[in-house]
């Protein structure tokens, strides 16, 4: 059989307990830095690439919120992981609109909604026996070209969309911020994240899902609710995503 914890230390990595646990130690003392009372962030394991088996031990460790970036790798994934009634499986990726019905039907959360048409699709494609859809809206927080998310020009617009969705439920607020090649300050583009949500007071968002492995402490200073955390727990994934 597979051995997880084998093949991890034979890549010289630390085991997923360690990684979960060093997290969420670094995760109480940003809280206490920012004043925040703890357990106000909740962690969001990035299992992209990593096998079932590696959730599982994530799962006997207490984790039980995972994010995939790629629909057939997560349906393959919650395919074999079935018999664990509680995952809570998040979609973390760019959406592509065919894929809108299976994001519906099989996620708790989709955190990058960037434009109404999918919001309206995956509004339509919800199981309303499932309950409500939650989902954030992805910000293009640093401006770059290449990454998705909505502008923050035109962020009020679209929540206001959103939240009006029947079977979705807007929670708050996504993003990935670029990390230039000079010095990286990525206070200001968590708080820039923040001050939007904070404008948008009337829709009563409760989520600013923002940092991973590399700035999440900064992102907890400045008000994160929802860390995406996946080589810090994983340890490095083997082909670039
Ligand atoms: C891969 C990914 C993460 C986790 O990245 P790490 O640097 O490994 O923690 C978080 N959010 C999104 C959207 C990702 O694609």
């Amino acid at each position: 059989m597979f051995d997880i914890q084998r093949h991890y230390t034979a890549m010289g990595h630390y085991s997923i307990q360690q990684g979960i646990e060093s997290v969420h130690r670094e995760m109480d003392l940003a809280l206490d830095a920012a004043e925040r009372p703890r357990g106000s962030v909740s962690l969001l394991a990035v299992s992209k690439t990593q096998p079932p088996e590696a959730i599982r031990e994530a799962v006997r460790c207490g984790q039980y919120d995972f994010g995939e970036n790629y629909l057939q790798e997560a349906l393959h994934k919650q395919e074999s992981l079935r018999d664990i009634e509680a995952l809570i499986w998040h979609f973390i990726g760019p959406i592509q609109s065919n894929k809108t019905r299976q994001l519906a039907e099989r996620f708790t959360w989709i955190h990058g909604i960037d434009r109404l048409k999918i919001a309206e699709r995956l509004n339509d494609q919800r199981p309303p026996a499932m309950g409500r859809l939650n989902v954030c809206i992805q910000v293009n927080i640093s401006g770059e070209a290449t990454k998705s998310g909505v502008k923050p020009s035109a962020v009020a617009t679209l929540a206001h969309q959103v939240h009006r969705l029947p079977h979705l439920r807007l929670r708050g607020l996504m993003a990935i911020p670029e990390v230039p090649h000079g010095v990286y300050e990525p206070r200001t583009a968590f708080r820039a994240l923040r001050q939007l949500q904070e404008d948008l007071l009337p829709l009563a968002l409760d989520t600013l899902s923002m940092g991973m492995s590399n700035d999440f402490e900064s992102a907890i200073l400045e008000g994160a609710t929802i860390i995406r955390i996946g080589s810090r727990i994983f340890g490095a994934r083997d082909r670039p995503v």
